[in-house]
């Protein structure tokens, strides 16, 4: 039994909350700090009445000192950061001070370069290691799932994987022309960036969404999905022994692209300061004050989502592939927890991350992607906490 501090009240964080409390033999405390402390009061109102206690702060997470001492007045076992990119490294300076664990769903993006990357995260290393705290990075669906995933097959299906496609189809519709489906600056972010891959030890880097696939997706049907540069690529690369090639497809529909490339053509995307009535504003924050609010999108959202990975190696000197993958039904995920299966398919992997480092079940000082752990209570754990997963011995490949 432990107690785990969780920063962000968000989309993610409201189920990863939700399930710490499903899972109070683990969770005996919480305490939700965030931003805005009416939403992590009204959240503690939904919840309270269970085993796990509940209590909530007001935190600037981008402020180490105040970190601080919400940490030593807490006394947490682990930092689940579930507020944006941008607090990572204010986080991980806040647990080095109070030597407490830290996990994490997404990696360091300056606010100001819309570039990420885990150079800065990994540059903890040293520091976490001779602390005797783990950082487990990454624990959400993808980055986190996918890279459970892979530790598995190297685990337990492969000789040698050569191929990773990485596949995240979303089927669910809202009925809005557009909105996104998680917090929509990273969302944005993530998708108007140049694509990349990672083959032969380097990166090859393409237009933003010029790579177009067509995949039959199982319990889905065929959908449109194109290649974007993602963050577990990057650890992947180094963490899968022998890798030819790694790739990342997302799906996406028509009415989404169409306008995105309106809202860019008219630099409503832009993170570059402008002047308006007299005061400066970065347009996509305006923009994401005027998109629905990806909490909102819970009760409409319906269909199903598919993520996983297509590994392509040998096993014993025959040639070998698998698709290890999970289907999530947004109707299914409301009924639950009151959202959509995007912040599930996140919450979930985010409240497992937390309970291994927690218990001690992944315990190794330093500063570790999620791949670079035992997988296997991992993907236990996906069974029993609601993302079961699947394997498909003869999947079609991508082109
Ligand atoms: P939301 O925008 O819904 O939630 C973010 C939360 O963080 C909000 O409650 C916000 O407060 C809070 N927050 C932001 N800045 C600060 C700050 N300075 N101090 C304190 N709190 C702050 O985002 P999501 O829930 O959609 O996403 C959460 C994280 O999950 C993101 O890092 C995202 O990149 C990641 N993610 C990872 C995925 C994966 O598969 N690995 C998939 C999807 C998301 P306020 O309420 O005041 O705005």
């Amino acid at each position: 039994m432990g107690k785990a501090l969780i920063i962000g009240c968000g989309g993610v964080a409201s189920v990863a909350i939700h399930k710490c409390c499903q899972n109070s033999s683990e969770f005996s405390e919480i305490c939700i700090a965030s931003r805005t402390k009416s939403k992590c009061d009204a959240l503690k109102a939904k919840l309270d009445g269970g085993n796990t206690k509940i209590s909530t702060a007001q935190v600037d997470a981008d402020n180490v000192d105040e970190l601080v001492t919400l940490i030593e007045n807490f006394k947490p076992d682990v930092v689940l950061n579930l507020a944006l990119p941008y607090q990572d490294l204010t986080i991980m300076d806040a647990c080095l001070k109070t030597k407490t664990h830290y996990v994490d769903t997404a990696n360091y993006e300056p606010p100001e370069t819309a570039h990420f990357e885990y150079k800065w995260q990994w540059a903890y290393r040293d520091r976490f290691k001779d602390a005797g705290i783990t950082a487990l990075l990454g624990s959400g669906f993808d980055p986190g799932v996918t890279g459970v995933f892979s530790a598995y097959a190297v685990k337990h299906e492969f000789d040698t994987i050569e191929y990773i496609d990485i596949l995240d189809c979303n089927a669910g519709d809202h009925g809005y022309p557009f909105a996104t489906n998680f917090n929509p600056e990273i969302n944005i972010r993530e998708v108007s960036a140049k694509g990349s891959y990672w083959e032969d030890g380097k990166w090859v880097y393409t237009e933003p969404m010029e790579i177009k696939r067509v995949y039959n997706f199982p319990e889905i049907g065929p959908k449109d999905m194109y290649l974007l540069h993602h963050e577990e690529l990057e650890s992947l690369g180094l963490n899968v022994p022998g890798i030819k090639r790694i790739r990342f497809f997302m799906t996406f529909g028509q009415s989404y692209l169409t306008h995105l490339k309106c809202l860019e053509n008219v630099g409503m995307t832009s993170i570059e300061p402008i002047d308006f009535e007299g005061k400066k504003i970065i347009p996509l924050q305006f923009l994401k004050a005027v998109l629905p609010d990806p909490a909102s999108l819970g009760p409409r959202t319906k269909g199903k989502t598919n993520i996983g990975c297509i590994f392509q190696g040998k096993k014993d000197g025959k040639d070998k592939k698998l698709y290890i993958y999970n289907v999530c039904d947004h109707q299914e995920c409301y009924k639950e927890v009151g959202s959509q299966a995007i912040s599930y398919t996140t919450g979930v992997p985010a409240m497992i991350g937390a309970m291994l480092v927690m218990n001690g079940t992944w315990n190794k000082p330093g500063v570790y992607n999620i791949e670079e752990f035992d997988p296997d209570p991992f993907m236990d754990a996906l069974n029993r906490w609601g993302l079961p997963w699947k394997v498909s011995r003869e999947p079609e490949l991508v082109e």
